[in-house]
């Protein structure tokens, strides 16, 4: 059995023995790297520090079980990151959310496209008139102004990252017009997604065009790449990139990025780059607040020059938590059944439109699907979770839990308390001020409650 193959029936036992959730977020893209048959150590490859330490402290037994089970040879297991990792296939899945991102961005992209300007790919519909700044998103905005007035000079590169729908694109579009008005044009400025960059590798390594390439990418005074996880595992996408990386940088050109996570926490990257990109500015874009929604659909409408009742735009930014998209599809409905077809929106037919627009939206997460999720991610029973006993490697997921209770669900405090196996609201208190404010320092925390919240939202 080579290391491949004895890896793969590791994973199948391992499989079996953990949630599925937990599987595939951990265990997608690990590997065997080594086996030393003397000393009876085996060496296993993830993609990340992050995954590393995870898997270190959570499955360790698991592993070594699994892999003695297999190849009673084995007697130590070690881990190490693997910068340049082949993912082990795992069935299913594995690639296909990202894929569907992609086709959702796809058919999200209005007609207004045709406006795009060919030479920059910047479509005029994105302005900051239109951007609501709050506090889910002011650090990225406060960075992506410095960088305008500062071009190459004050933030390279600027990493922004956040979830699906939350203003990503529209920032950095709006960056990129501008800086276009500002100079007048004379500070180049190209934007593409990383599938248009891919697209244009692959393209002129097939054309034998280099040159092509680099003329297009290493004149630019700007290169704004949106979506760039998904460049990640592509060995020749990521040295022409690296290239025009250092290209750019070297002349003190300016480079935005954008990803649906953080540099760390994209498995597939090579270790190089990512450290280029943890070099610059990291800034992420957060859910929307509920004012912030509200503050959304007021600008949208007023946009749109119409007028919607008050309590209908509260409603809907009280029902539809999960991302901005989401919100804006909501409100172009309503506003396509009172303009033209000049029906009064009362609050069933209100109901019917967010059901069939934001089909999973958080009003169907309850407080105990944030519990389940929570335990679950963590690896701890329910009882435990809830409980009253002080065991130290229960107090994060604790916290965690009465944090996204009080921020996806606006619980009260004294009720989530409650909920916590009768705990003081106070206690709630503290516990969601410390978690807000440790994850923006503690990227590692971050982390973990991005990938609960996806957990939540996409009911995997
Ligand atoms: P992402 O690139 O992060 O997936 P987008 O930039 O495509 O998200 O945003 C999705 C939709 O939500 C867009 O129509 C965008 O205009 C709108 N949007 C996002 N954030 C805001 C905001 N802060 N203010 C106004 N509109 C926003
Ligand atoms: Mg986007």
């Amino acid at each position: 059995m080579d290391h491949q193959e004895l890896w793969k029936t590791v994973l199948g036992e391992i499989e079996l023995q953990i949630s599925r959730p937990n599987f595939l977020t951990w265990f997608k893209n690990s590997q065997l790297v080594d086996k030393n048959e003397k000393e009876g150590i085996a060496l296993v490859g993830l993609p990340n520090n992050f995954a590393k330490e995870w898997i270190k402290n959570r499955y360790h037994k698991i592993i070594l079980g699994s892999l003695r089970n297999i190849d009673g040879s084995i007697k130590y297991v070690n881990y190490v990151v693997v910068n340049h990792n082949t993912p082990v296939q795992v069935p299913k899945q594995s690639r296909k959310p990202k894929d569907a991102e992609l086709t959702e961005e796809k058919n999200n992209t209005p007609i207004t496209e045709l406006r795009v300007d060919p030479k920059t790919n910047l479509n005029p519909k994105y302005t900051f008139d239109t951007f609501v700044v709050g506090s889910s998103n002011e650090l990225a905005c406060a960075a992506v102004n410095a960088v305008i007035d500062n071009v190459g000079k004050k933030y390279n590169p600027l990493f922004i990252y956040g979830g699906v729908g939350l203003g990503k694109t529209h920032l950095l579009q709006a960056a990129g017009n501008v800086v276009m008005e500002k100079y007048k044009g004379k500070v180049n400025v190209l934007y593409v997604t990383s599938e248009k960059f891919v697209n244009d590798v692959v393209w002129a390594l097939r054309n034998k065009r280099a040159e092509d390439m680099k003329k297009k990418y290493r004149n630019v005074d700007m290169l704004i790449i949106d979506d760039i996880q998904f460049i990640g595992g592509k060995p020749a996408t990521e040295l022409e990139f690296f290239y025009t990386f250092n290209a750019l940088y070297e002349n003190n050109k300016q480079i935005i990025l954008s990803s649906d996570r953080p540099p760390a926490a994209i498995p597939t990257l090579e270790e190089r780059l990512r450290s280029r990109f943890e070099g610059g500015m990291i800034a992420d874009v957060a859910y929307p607040d509920y004012e912030m929604r509200l503050a959304i659909l007021k600008t949208k409408a007023h946009s749109h020059n119409v007028e919607i009742d008050e309590k209908t735009l509260e409603y809907i930014a009280t029902k539809v938590q999960r991302n901005i998209r989401e919100v804006e599809g909501v409100l172009n409905k309503v506003l396509f059944y009172e303009q033209y077809k000049n029906e009064k929106i009362d609050l069933k037919k209100l109901d019917d439109i967010i059901n069939e627009t934001a089909q999973l939206s958080p009003k169907n997460i309850t407080a105990n699907e944030i519990i389940k999720t929570v335990s679950d991610f963590y690896e701890i029973s329910q009882v435990d979770l809830t409980d009253r006993g002080r065991k130290q490697e229960v107090v994060e997921p604790r916290q965690v839990a009465m944090f996204l209770l009080r921020e996806i669900l606006k619980l009260s405090y004294p009720n989530i308390g409650e909920k916590m196996g009768k705990r003081d609201h106070t206690t709630v208190i503290h516990a969601y001020e410390k978690i807000s404010k440790e994850i923006t320092t503690n990227s590692a925390l971050n982390q973990k409650i991005l990938l609960i919240k996806e957990r939540l939202f996409k009911n995997v």
